[in-house]
């Protein structure tokens, strides 16, 4: 195929999805949508490829939709700061970024008529309302449609043919063809110019995302690719060493906190990869194990399991098993809104939603035991995962992710696990309670950071003066 002839990018890598012909006439556009880096992108080195090959100028696009998937303020901000650095990257390099707003389906295939557009780019994306997109789109054009897989290390429809049923299947395919896709990202060249370099009205989209509902910004977390490049250096200097022997105690800062970079694009995970395998850490093995294997297998799931986020994507014997306990008695019912106010009678459980809710990020560990209680505290498993998700969604800065969907089908449905002793509510789900918690760390201690983190977010939204709803956009990196 003639964009996989001229690439530098690993042919199984790109994949054209419709059987149009390229027009030579028209510019060559990169619909930037997971990926949202100029620097060691595959989708994008496609596009830069085709357009030296053909002629044909580059423009990258990126199309901002509204309330994306229960994404707040908080969210946003996080990635509007990384898109403002991408564009400055892009520019230096003289290819223009345009933000276009509103649906994709309808705004994309009209801007591309409108420029007249020869051929389209995009990454890739296993989540259904991005499937629904990019298959709109296809309908609605007659140019070529090219997907690259800039996300995974091994491409998703490559790692393995259909949903595996846990890690121990995924794991061999993958390690078997990681140094073949672990192919070195060439730099980004500059491009001749076009004469044509638009600035995205940013303060207006600020203010935008200002105006949703929903939580502020976190100032603990810079956004961006070059602080996602900063975070990964800390880690492999610092905390890589105890990652280990002490990333399931919430109590000690061992984990690399990727995930936000990751979910949004501003770092790729093979350039984490080729970074780790180059550390003589003895921590390693078991970085590579989550970042490589876990969320790839996690890519697998959503992108062969069309219910990945509903009760029909749990394995059998998990739905027959949460079906047999429907009507048992739920000694503590929680309503959603008691869980979203941290309002139960588990102060563990309450201190793990008071993090999520402040830092926009909760410990690993106990995200596996806040899904759980929820399963243990709702009227049925369908009200448990709805919550679970949407909870995520709107306080993680990494939720609305695959590996989000699959952490809490895990949790709840039993996703990539197997049966346990059966127990009233759960059934055969694995079980988790605060006693095998305060097995692992101190959970008094957690509880006491959590008062302090929360004493410390008051005291200076009293100090500044100002609500917690403006506060974000003082310490926004606009
Ligand atoms: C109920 C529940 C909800 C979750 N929601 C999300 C979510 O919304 N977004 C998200 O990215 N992860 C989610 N996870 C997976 C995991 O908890 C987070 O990826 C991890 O805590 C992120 O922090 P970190 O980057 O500091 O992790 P680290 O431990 O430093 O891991 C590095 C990277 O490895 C990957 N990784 C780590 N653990 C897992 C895992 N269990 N499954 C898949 N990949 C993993 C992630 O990409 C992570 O950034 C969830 C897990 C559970 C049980």
């Amino acid at each position: 195929m003639t964009f996989q002839r001229n690439s530098r990018v690993h042919p199984a890598r790109i994949r054209q999805l419709n059987d149009a012909d390229p027009v030579r006439s028209g510019p060559a556009v990169y619909w930037m949508s997971r990926d949202q880096r100029a620097e060691d992108n595959w989708a994008l080195t496609a596009a830069i490829d085709y357009s030296r090959s053909s002629g044909c100028p580059l423009i990258v696009v990126f199309c901002l939709v509204d309330g994306f998937l229960d994404a707040v303020w908080r969210q946003f901000d996080f990635m509007l700061t990384g898109l403002q650095e991408t564009e400055a990257q892009l520019h230096a390099c003289n290819i223009p970024f345009i933000i276009l707003t509103g649906d994709p389906e309808i705004t994309l295939p009209t801007w591309l008529k409108e420029n007249r557009v020869g051929c389209l780019f995009t990454d890739f994306d296993p989540l259904r309302i991005k499937l629904h997109w990019l298959e709109r789109v296809i309908r609605s054009v007659t140019i070529p449609v090219i997907q690259v897989d800039a996300h995974n290390i091994v491409p998703c429809w490559e790692a393995y043919p259909r949903a595996a049923f846990g890690a121990y299947i995924l794991r061999r395919p993958l390690m078997r063809r990681m140094q073949e896709f672990l192919v070195d990202y060439p730099e980004l060249p500059v491009m001749p110019s076009i004469g044509f370099c638009t600035r995205n009205p940013w303060r207006k989209l600020y203010d935008q995302a200002a105006a949703l509902d929903g939580a502020p910004p976190v100032c603990w977390l810079d956004p961006g690719s070059r602080a996602a490049h900063e975070m990964l250096e800390t880690f492999i200097t610092t905390r890589l060493d105890q990652y280990s022997d002490r990333r399931n105690d919430p109590c000690t800062d061992a984990q690399s906190h990727l995930s936000p970079y990751i979910h949004f694009g501003q770092i790729s995970a093979q350039r984490i990869v080729q970074t780790i395998l180059a550390s003589t850490s003895s921590s390693s093995g078991d970085m590579i194990e989550q970042v490589f294997i876990r969320r790839e297998l996690s890519d697998n799931f959503c992108f062969y399991t069309p219910g990945y986020d509903r009760l029909d994507g749990f394995p059998a014997w998990a739905r027959r098993t949460l079906d047999d306990h429907r009507m048992d008695t739920r000694y503590e019912q929680v309503a959603p809104e008691r869980l979203e106010s941290a309002e139960t009678g588990d102060s563990l459980w309450n201190a793990a939603q008071r993090e999520l809710v402040i830092r926009g990020k909760m410990h690993g560990y106990l995200r596996m035991y806040w899904a759980k209680k929820i399963l243990e505290w709702s009227v049925d498993p369908e009200t448990a995962l709805a919550t679970a998700i949407r909870l995520n969604d709107r306080y993680s800065l990494d939720g609305r992710d695959p590996n989000g969907y699959v952490g809490i089908a895990w949790s709840i449905g039993g996703v990539h696990d197997r049966a346990w002793g059966e127990r009233p509510i759960v059934g055969k789900i694995r079980y988790m309670s605060r006693t095998g918690a305060s097995r692992k760390f101190d959970i008094d201690r957690y509880i006491h950071m959590i008062d302090e983190l929360e004493r410390t977010e008051e005291k200076e939204k009293t100090d500044e003066g100002i609500s917690g709803a403006s506060k974000g956009t003082g310490t926004s990196n606009h």
